[in-house]
């Protein structure tokens, strides 16, 4: 097994197919995961294992890493196409997420204005307003939903608190179209009992969940690194092309990750 965590509350830009070149913000702890899911296959690694000692930064570090970081990034010329609240686990669980959002889209506008300010979350704390409106005020909230199935999510993404899957899926058709669903599909098995969310089984209601939500876009990829369960697997890129073209024949928007995965497991036999 091999996980990282991300040393700062500003890290990178990478360059990612989706967001083009992304400045990612960390707005957990430098030494630790902090998140109310426990996915078995997050690439910052188990809940258990890495326990923060260290503080989440605070609302005025951020604000001055980030506007140091882009205003050199303007002075110099590099062009940054998203600032993205990833990293150390749930960007959401920040007490001062609203107030951080409302920090980074003024730092966007004035040093780098045609860059997306982006949110990936697990999603849980849509249901509260405050969280729900800071995610109204950015251009691509990326909101977690890897099936519908409560058994699957207790399995797979192991929630650390109560998940009302309905109410979350109502709370992201609120989103008013503008959020992007993203779905890992993974097969394999955890604890002993097979997964395979790309079967028609999973795949078939969560779709109908899709036409709920009517979202932007639907995000659909697998594995891309190493994990902490050893026993999940990658989808093939053909599950996922399959699925986009069913997410596509309901009308919306798919966004298929397949050939990313299949590039990057080339390159790692090499
Ligand atoms: S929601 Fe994201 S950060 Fe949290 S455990 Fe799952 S993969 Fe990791």
């Amino acid at each position: 097994m091999s996980t990282f965590l991300f040393s700062g509350p500003v890290f990178g830009p990478v360059h990612s197919r989706r967001l083009g070149n992304s400045l990612g913000i960390n707005l957990l702890p430098v030494d630790g995961k902090v998140c109310s899911f426990d996915c078995v296959y997050c690439e910052c690694g188990f809940n258990a294992d890495t326990r923060p000692k260290s503080r989440l930064p605070t609302r005025a570090e951020t604000a001055e890493k980030l506007e140091a970081r882009l205003r050199r990034y303007a002075e110099e010329g590099v062009r940054i196409d998203a600032l993205t609240f990833a990293g150390n686990g749930e960007p959401t669980a920040h007490p001062e997420f609203p107030e951080i959002i409302e920090d980074a889209i003024a730092i966007r506008d004035r040093w780098m204005p045609g860059a997306a300010v982006c949110v990936l979350t697990n999603a849980v704390n849509i249901l509260k307003p405050r969280v729900a409106v800071a995610l109204t005020r950015i251009e691509k909230p990326m909101l977690k939903l890897d099936s519908v199935d409560p058994d699957y999510v207790r399995l797979v993404n192991r929630p650390q608190c109560r998940v009302d899957i309905p109410r979350l899926v109502e709370a992201m058709s609120k989103l008013k179209g503008k959020c992007i669903i993203q779905t890992m599909f993974i097969k394999g098995s955890v604890e002993g009992r097979p997964i395979d969310n790309t079967a028609d089984s999973f795949v078939l209601p969560w779709i109908e969940a899709l036409k709920k939500i009517q979202p932007a876009e639907v995000s659909i990829y697998s594995l891309d690194r190493d994990v902490p369960c050893p026993t999940v697997l990658s989808a093939s890129g053909e599950d996922l092309r399959r699925i986009g073209r069913l997410v596509e024949a309901a009308g919306i928007r798919a966004v298929v990750s397949a050939e990313r995965s299949e590039v990057e497991r080339e390159k790692e036999k090499d």
